[in-house]
């Protein structure tokens, strides 16, 4: 039966450390880090993630700017409003929600965030950082992925690891940590061959699909680390991840539980790279 990794008691951990370097900050600078969350429209998930964010914040000792803006905002006044808060210099860190409202390009808003406010890794700066392996911002959730593995003191050297997903925000990044980590990397996809094949050879396997319990245990390594980054809403409203829990954790040798795995580390990730932002911003 695989170990459970509690991403819900691991980002308690990271949530006090960041709030004793809150306290520490503010005795050296005069102020607190401030992160600024911008939500556009009534997405019902987005205004859970938003919430969770500015709860953890607000926790940490972290200020926190709220911009609720509406669902008809035009593109130009959203990147205006943005262009204020980059020039803002009591704020330190900038967020927008995604997704956004079709009329609205998210790239041209992820592009106008300053790349040193960019507190989700995603401006291009940032990401080509990552890819050129600079000391830069890196995306939450692939933060919070690594520190779980971190967290079971498993030594990625020379393992085989699978990353099923292959997003900007959450696959690509997460397979060149890994492999920064000198993991033997294979990044899985839509179009991949006998899927199952491939999951199997993994000593450390990550699901970044959007697809309720794709992964069952038959297609899991025995005594592998299996990573869940799925959130999916069943037809009864229940949430699960990729992953297939009951069967993998047969088979597994760790696995993270959803809920309470890999979302609470995401927003954990957030908030030290909102100190990260602060501390740089005041150096
Ligand atoms: P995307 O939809 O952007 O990407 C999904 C990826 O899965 C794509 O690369 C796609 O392949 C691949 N895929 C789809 N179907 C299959 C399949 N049958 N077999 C193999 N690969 C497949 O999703 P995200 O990366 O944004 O998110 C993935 C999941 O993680 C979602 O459930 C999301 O809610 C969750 N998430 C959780 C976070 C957290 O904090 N825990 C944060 C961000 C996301 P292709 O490229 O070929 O289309």
């Amino acid at each position: 039966m695989a170990r459970i990794i509690d991403g819900k008691a691991l980002s308690a951990v990271v949530k006090e450390e960041v709030k004793a370097k809150v306290v520490e900050l503010e005795a050296r600078y005069g102020r607190r880090p401030c992160l600024a969350v911008i939500i556009v429209g009534e997405n019902p998930a987005s205004q859970v993630y938003v919430r969770n964010k500015v709860k953890a914040a607000a926790f940490t000792g972290i200020e926190s700017l709220q911009l609720e803006l509406p669902s008809d905002i035009s593109e130009e006044l959203l990147l205006k409003r943005i262009a204020e808060l980059n020039a803002d210099p009591a704020v330190d860190g900038i967020l927008v929600q995604l997704p956004l409202p079709k009329h609205i390009d998210e790239e041209k808003v992820i592009d106008a965030i300053a790349r040193e406010k960019d507190v989700d890794g995603f401006h291009p700066g940032n990401v080509a950082g990552l890819w050129l392996g600079k000391d830069c911002i890196v995306p939450c959730t692939p933060a919070g992925v690594m520190r779980m593995i971190d967290s079971i003191g498993c030594d990625l050297n020379g393992k085989t690891a699978v990353v099923v997903g292959r997003s900007n925000i959450v696959g690509k990044p997460v397979a060149k940590l890994l492999l920064d980590r000198n993991a033997t990397v294979t990044i899985a996809h839509s179009r991949t061959r006998d899927l199952a094949a491939v999951t199997r050879g993994a000593d450390v396997l990550v699901a970044a699909v959007g697809r309720p319990r794709m992964i069952t245990g038959d297609m899991v390594k025995p005594g592998a680390v299996v990573i869940d980054v799925g959130i999916n809403r069943t037809d009864e409203g229940k949430i699960v991840g990729d992953v297939d829990f009951d069967s993998v954790s047969e088979v597994a040798g760790w696995i993270t539980p959803v809920p309470g795995g890999v979302g609470p580390m995401t927003i954990a990730m957030l908030m030290e790279n909102t100190i990260r932002c602060f501390v740089e911003h005041n150096s």
